[in-house]
């Protein structure tokens, strides 16, 4: 395998900055950058050298180098990581010099998929490696961390091997008995195939807590133009001090964030951009809106208490009828029309109080919006199915195994019972990767960070 090179630390100025070389150059690459010959390094040890320019020995760096001697390493290749002082100029330079060595950059993952290649991890636990990274609140990164040490396999291994239990019987029903399997054995097989399709389904069930503690569920404000979205939006990220991250592929027509309620992430939206069309629901407005509304596991309608319910309001009320939603009744620092609003608002939703600009209520608004969601426990002690991948896999296993039981039912021949069973086992094979394709993999790749 030819020698990766990657920054495994953010881009920009920091305190420290590692950079990671993994293939069989590895310590060729290193002895030229010490410009040492003889450099020899003890296995799992930092040492303090100095970094200089291969071609000329001009000093770059003063860094800490440790070394990984394969196998005994993440990738199972010898690797080295040099952390150097956090400066671009510092690490462009070693990165350049690396390349110059004949050094290729690391594509997205690629360290990981190499660990993979070696054994070292299977494609589960790799997943769980972006998870661990990807987190945003303390709960997914406890998901992801069961799921690296391999929880996922070891909950599959018994389900696989009673699956080939029931593939073995079959197959050798078909190969040396020339009568049908007997009744009994029969019957042992369907109990068995019967309890497998339990049990998947217990496990993919999980996936719809799994995937919006990982993923977060979106919250999505909307309401006519100077209700206070915006004010409300900005006053729900300062209430929220744990984390506020950035959304890759924010747009200037919505804002969004990530924010911590009660260790759930919640991705808050504000279709603020849609705020000049005049004649709002009619207008170009409405189709972000639309979009931002469907794609919403919340609406947070936001109604401004000051003023009478107006048609534009009414408008709002009745698009996201069909949805699940909160009422913010915003303003209440001002007289409201409270009691009025309430009488519209009589079962339609939950409407709270809140006032954006003196900051209060927004307890309340936080504990109504979560309060739909509540069969996500941020305290799960079980296991949960975090990835779609996992859920789809999951869910095909199941078709299939339930297939096979009504062919079973139906005393068709072993060989239709056993195409189903095949697919299920290779299924359940493709969550840990031990039969997953090439492009299957290099979508999975392309999801992770540099460097990784
Ligand atoms: P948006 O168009 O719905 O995003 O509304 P904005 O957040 O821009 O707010 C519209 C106007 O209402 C601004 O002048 C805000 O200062 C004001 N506003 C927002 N929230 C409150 C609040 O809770 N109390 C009062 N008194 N004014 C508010």
């Amino acid at each position: 395998m030819d020698t990766i090179i990657a920054l495994a630390t953010p881009p920009g100025r920091s305190a420290i900055g590692v950079i990671r070389i993994s293939g069989n150059q590895t310590l060729p690459f290193t002895r030229a950058l010490l410009f040492e010959d003889q450099y020899s390094p003890e296995p799992g040890c930092a040492t303090l050298n100095n970094i200089k320019n291969p071609i000329n020995g001009a000093l770059i760096d003063r860094a800490l180098v440790t070394f990984f001697q394969s196998p005994n390493s993440f990738t199972g290749e010898d690797v080295v990581e040099i952390s150097c002082h956090g400066s671009p100029v510092i690490l462009r330079q070693v990165v350049d010099a690396l390349l110059d060595l004949g050094g290729r950059l690391a594509g997205p993952g690629e360290f990981t998929l190499r660990a993979l290649g070696a054994g070292k991890i299977n494609l589960s636990q790799a997943e769980a490696i972006r998870d661990v990274i990807n987190a945003r609140t303390e709960a997914a990164a406890q998901q992801a961390l069961r799921q690296l040490s391999g929880e996922l396999s070891t909950q599959l291994q018994p389900l696989k091997d009673r699956l080939l239990n029931v593939i073995v019987i079959l197959e050798s029903a078909l190969e040396f008995v020339e009568d049908d399997l007997p009744e009994v054995e029969n019957e042992r097989i369907k109990i068995t195939i019967a309890e497998l399709i339990s049990e998947v389904a217990k496990m993919a069930s999980s996936f719809a807590s799994g995937h919006l503690l990982r993923d977060g569920f979106k919250v999505t404000l909307v309401g006519r133009p100077n209700t206070g979205k915006s004010s409300l939006f900005n006053a729900l990220l300062r209430s929220d001090r744990a984390i506020v991250t950035d959304i890759p592929g924010t747009t200037r027509d919505t804002l969004s964030e990530v924010l911590n309620i009660g260790g759930l992430p919640v991705l808050l939206t504000d279709t603020a951009g849609v705020r000049e069309s005049t004649n709002y629901v009619e207008g170009i407005g409405v189709e972000r809106t639309r979009r931002a509304m469907a794609d919403a596991d919340l609406l947070l309608v936001v109604l401004d208490g000051t003023s009478d319910l107006t048609a534009d309001d009414f408008d709002f009320l009745r698009l996201t009828a069909g949805q699940k939603r909160v009422i913010a009744v915003n303003k209440s620092d001002l007289p409201t029309f409270r009691s009025y609003l309430q009488m519209e608002l009589d079962g339609q939703a939950r409407a709270v109080d809140v006032s954006a600009k003196a900051g209060s209520g927004l307890d309340t608004l936080c504990e109504a919006i979560v309060e739909p969601f509540a069969f996500v426990s941020a305290n799960e002690s079980g296991l949960l199915i975090t990835d779609a991948r996992h859920y789809d896999l999951l869910q095909r296993t199941q078709v299939e195994l339930e297939s096979s039981l009504r062919s079973l039912e139906e005393h068709a021949s072993e060989e239709l019972v056993l195409i189903g069973l095949h697919n299920a086992l290779r299924y359940l094979g493709e969550i840990t990767g031990e039969t997953t394709a090439e492009d299957v993999l290099s979508r999975i790749f392309s999801t992770f960070c540099i460097g990784k």
